[in-house]
């Protein structure tokens, strides 16, 4: 059944394009699909090669988000960010000046996500970088590091999200300067993991922040669960709702075509318990999420009844 949904899914991998705002991100292939999910007993399934690397992207924001509420504690990051969903697309900026005073209103769209970049802890853009991925480093257990030539890409064209932080910075709502908040955002973008990275930080979130591999800690209960509600009605774009009713799983996806998924208790063929799921697939829709990693997901949560609803 397995193999019968990845072959499915697999024929909609060139309905997708790669993300072309980042030039460096619209040289990816879309024929690619990969596929990882891991149990809590550490058995896998695979598809494709789960190993290569790819960038975060809006990924990104779920571990920023994480490290911030650990560090500073919940209330602490809420008072300036919010947690509603704004059925807008990711960069909008439309919000921040309707809305007064201006609070981003979730740490999943980039004004929200500038916000938790500019209080990660550190008092330089590569403390905060070095936090970010030494958490990260310790949740894959394996190294990870920025991808210059994305990152770079990025930062050359990002005049939207500068524009968004200076307005941020206008209501008080960045923590740093602005130039700093908007680099150390897009080179969290840039971080580069694997479908397997994925699957691993899925099956902590699906632990409430003890990995069910090592029975180590790494984040609260708490942080986890309102991450994993950030996930479920804020992580796929104006699209969240949509997936919230036909798939129904904590889920984020990023313009690099990866989609990082978090079950709490399924059981899909000789994997059950708690599940973490990574996809990567780069042809992503007009919304931004990978076309052939989202009919992947929707059909094994139908397929398995994993939807927590
Ligand atoms: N670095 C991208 C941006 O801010 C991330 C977008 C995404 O994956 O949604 O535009």
């Amino acid at each position: 059944m397995l193999m019968e949904i990845t072959n499915e899914a697999k024929t909609y991998t060139k309905r997708g394009k790669p993300a072309s705002y980042i030039p460096e991100l619209a040289l990816q292939s879309v024929e690619q699909f990969a596929a990882c999910i891991v149990d809590q007993n550490g058995n896998y399934f695979e598809v494709g090669n789960i190993e290569p690397q790819f960038t975060l992207q809006s990924i990104s924001k779920v571990i920023n988000f994480i490290v911030a509420c650990e560090y500073h504690g919940l209330q602490f990051v809420l008072d300036k960010v919010d947690v509603e969903p704004t059925g807008d697309p990711f960069n909008s900026i439309i919000r921040l000046e309707s809305t007064a005073p201006g609070k981003p209103f979730n740490p999943m769209i980039n004004a929200g996500a500038i916000t938790v970049a500019s209080m990660l802890p550190g008092e330089s853009v590569k403390d905060r970088i070095d936090y970010v991925v030494d958490f990260l480093n310790r949740i894959t257990d394996s190294p990870h590091q920025i991808n210059e030539a994305v990152y770079r890409s990025e930062i050359e064209t990002t005049h939207r999200n500068r524009a968004i932080a200076y307005y941020l910075k206008a209501n008080d709502y960045l923590l740093c300067d602005v130039e700093e908040a908007v680099e150390t955002y897009t080179r969290l973008c840039s971080l580069e993991v694997s479908t397997k990275d994925l699957a691993k930080i899925g099956l902590m979130l699906a632990g409430n922040g003890v990995h069910p591999l090592t029975n180590e800690k790494f984040i609260t209960p708490k942080t986890a669960k309102v991450t994993k509600a950030l996930m479920t009605t804020c992580g796929l774009y104006n699209a969240s709702g949509k997936y919230a009713a036909s798939i129904g799983i904590p889920m984020k996806s990023g313009v690099s075509g990866g989609v990082l998924c978090t079950v709490s208790n399924g059981k899909v063929e000789h994997l059950e318990g708690k599940l973490g799921i990574g996809v990567y697939s780069p042809g992503i829709d007009d919304i931004g999420n990978s076309v052939a990693g989202m009919k992947f997901i929707e059909k094994l949560s139908q397929t398995y009844d994993l939807s927590i609803f």
